[in-house]
């Protein structure tokens, strides 16, 4: 915690100071282009790979990476979705999964979590995962991990696509989908073409 502290002080002192005025903007408004969607593990921090500012992405986190499906429960990812998309009227949804997400390997290993309840009916809905399973990665234990969690970044956006309004506004073209796999690593980011069904590195595609 003292860490936490320390760093609180710094910030305080020497790096709000430099924010001041973005933040004087921030103030009392906000308007992300973006949300993001991606686990919870400390090692992913979306605003250090995206190089992003305060104010540019509206971020949601869960173990997992999971956005349960509509109608699931009235809870905090979905109401997170809505918000980001009838609210702040985002255009694009990035769901991100990671190398070495413990999430995926419990459900990749079967584990017994019956002493984690909760875990265990959350990782339930990770379970879609095995459906897109991601061949291209390969058929040894190590491959076929990576190839789960490829395919729970896609069945995670499967599970966007049941949400009303995002389905609304991507019939509409104004909302975009992206499903992006991130290497702890390598630092680098591979992305979901639907159209091709395989993950492309992200520099590969090209930005409208
Ligand atoms: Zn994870």
């Amino acid at each position: 915690m003292k860490r936490l502290l320390d760093g609180y002080a710094k910030f305080h002192r020497e790096v709000f100071p430099q924010w001041k005025d973005r933040f004087h903007l921030l103030a009392e408004m906000q308007k992300p282009d973006v949300l993001f969607i991606t686990c919870a593990d400390s090692r992913v921090v979306p605003t250090m790979i995206c190089q992003t500012e305060p104010g540019d992405m509206f971020l949601c986190r869960t173990v997992g990476n999971v956005v349960p499906p509509h109608g699931y429960l009235p809870g905090g990812v979905s109401s997170t979705v809505e918000y980001a998309v009838e609210v702040l009227h985002v255009r694009d949804i990035i769901v991100c999964g990671h190398s070495d997400c413990g999430a995926v390997k419990a459900v990749f290993d079967q584990r017994d979590l019956s002493r984690l309840p909760l875990t265990a009916k959350w990782l339930g809905l990770l379970e879609p995962a095995w459906k897109y399973l991601d061949p291209a990665c390969g058929s040894d234990g190590p491959s076929r991990y990576k190839g789960l969690i490829h395919g729970n970044v896609v069945a995670q956006v499967e599970h966007l696509r049941t949400h009303p309004e995002v389905a609304r506004r991507v019939a509409e073209g104004t909302l975009a989908l992206h499903g992006w796999y991130y290497d702890i690593l390598t630092g680098s980011v591979e992305s979901y073409d639907g159209t091709e069904r395989r993950f492309v590195p992200l520099e590969s595609l090209t930005t409208e």
